[in-house]
């Protein structure tokens, strides 16, 4: 199933100009009605549009480190991120060939030293701890999120190595993905939420732990410096390919990756040295639980659940890479998946589990190193698009494999189990019943 569709009406293409005061590093703008902040808010007090960095450096110079600290200057950080983990970009040979394509450049994600990829949690959502940890060490705070697996571990990998504390809700279904290349420390908090519980009541819970004194929400798609962290495979790709790619693929649960990526186009057109055009987006969800996709399909910004996902639970039990299931993704908010679909002519792509897992297979295969199952979407989607001639065989392409690598590492470490702290029947319990009285009092 693919959808794609050219012109969206109300969507016009904002390329932010900001005023930025006396010599700080960047500012926020408003995507919905421009207001300009220069503290690290996560809302717009007049609209509920995402905020967008606008950073005083229109050209980005990179920083000599390894890792994702060398994209420095469109990081909202102060502090250079020294750790080596970050984003790599190569030109695909094997896969390439097999698909038929002439410029195939694969953005690896995970743990695969071969090709200098250090990324010891196995997925990108460790470009969105870093920066996101490295701004919370100054506030003194405790950081609070929720999470279906991979998110958790990256932010817990974070905390181990800066002493950050974090509380992470995590559904049953993600306690197997809980663990660490190193010995968990006491900054991690894990919280083990019930058997009937999803992604979506850890959200909620977390949203109720957030609200504590001391407790600082993560924020999810609105936190900036999630995206931009996440925006370094763009910018990784663009450095190493010296141009934007002409398409960009993603396997979505929220689609922060999809805005991270537009995002930095948006930079890197502003930037000059990389092309005028924006990559196209196009972004896969695993069926059959797919509310973008039905919303994108029938032309609307809104998801109505009924329509787009009926008896949500049953659905996300019955997908092969469950985590991309995320019932209130930025979807609708301004600045957010629709408007990134709408401002590259992006297309949205539904895959079914038996394509993810053949993918997989193949991909793993051909390049030569193992993958998790949502980067089995995408490439389920790059086949799709490549069988449909969404792409030609000479435009260059960016597959971004967003997790990967596991079963290398467990070549070279033995990975370290985290265990629960607490446990959390629903969303709705006691707070006292799952944290420690030092932080009620
Ligand atoms: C979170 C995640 C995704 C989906 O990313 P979003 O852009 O946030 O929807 C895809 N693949 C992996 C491995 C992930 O951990
Ligand atoms: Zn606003």
């Amino acid at each position: 199933m693919i959808y794609s569709r050219s012109a969206c009406g109300d969507h016009i293409l904002q390329l932010h100009s900001g005023i930025l005061s006396g010599d700080s590093k960047y500012n926020l703008v408003c995507t919905g009605c421009s207001g300009i902040y220069s503290d690290d808010r996560l809302k717009c007090p007049t609209d509920s549009a995402l905020l967008r960095t606008n950073y005083s450096n229109r050209q980005i110079i990179l920083k000599d480190v390894p890792g994702m600290g060398k994209f420095h200057d469109w990081l909202p950080v102060h502090e250079i991120i020294t750790s080596n983990a970050g984003s790599i970009t190569y030109k695909s040979i094997d896969l390439a060939s097999e698909l038929g394509l002439n410029n195939l450049y694969i953005s690896f994600n995970g743990y695969w030293p071969e090709r200098g990829a250090f990324i010891k949690t196995c997925s990108f959502k460790e470009l969105e701890a870093f920066p996101t940890i490295q701004r919370l060490k100054n506030s003194g705070g405790s950081l609070v999120l929720a999470s279906a697996g991979n998110t958790a571990r990256a932010f817990a990998h974070a905390s181990a190595l800066t002493g950050i504390e974090v509380y992470i809700i995590v559904p049953e279904s993600g306690i197997p993905r809980m663990w660490l290349p190193e010995e968990p420390s006491d900054s991690v908090h894990l919280i083990q939420m019930g058997k009937n519980c999803d992604y979506t009541d850890s959200i909620h819970l977390a949203e109720r732990l957030a609200s504590l004194p001391g407790m600082v929400a993560e924020g999810g798609a609105r936190n900036v410096a999630r995206r931009d962290g996440m925006g370094t495979v763009m910018l990784d790709a663009a450095f190493h390919m010296k141009r934007m790619p002409d398409h960009y693929f993603q396997a979505i649960g929220s689609g922060t990756g999809g805005i991270s990526a537009w995002e930095a186009s948006l930079r890197l057109i502003v930037d000059g040295r990389f092309g005028m055009r924006l990559p196209e987006l196009h972004l896969a969800q695993n069926l059959p639980f797919t509310p973008m996709l039905n919303a994108w399909k029938a032309g609307r910004r809104e998801i109505i659940k009924d329509i787009d996902m009926p008896d949500p639970k049953k659905l996300i039990h019955e997908m092969y890479a469950d985590i991309l299931s995320n019932r209130e993704p930025p979807y609708s908010i301004g600045g957010g998946v629709y408007d990134a679909l709408c401002s590259t002519d992006g297309t949205m792509y539904g895959i079914s589990n038996n394509e993810a897992k053949a993918s997989q297979k193949l991909f793993e295969h051909l390049e030569g190193i193992d993958i998790f199952p949502p980067a089995g979407v995408a490439v389920a989607s790059l086949i799709k698009a490549v069988e449909n001639r969404q792409v030609e065989v000479d435009d260059h392409i960016l597959l971004n494999i967003t997790g990967g690598g596991v079963k290398r590492l467990e070549m070279d470490y033995s990975p370290y189990k985290i265990e629960p702290t607490a446990y959390a029947e629903n969303a709705n319990i006691p707070l006292e019943e799952i944290i420690c009285e030092k932080v009620l009092a």
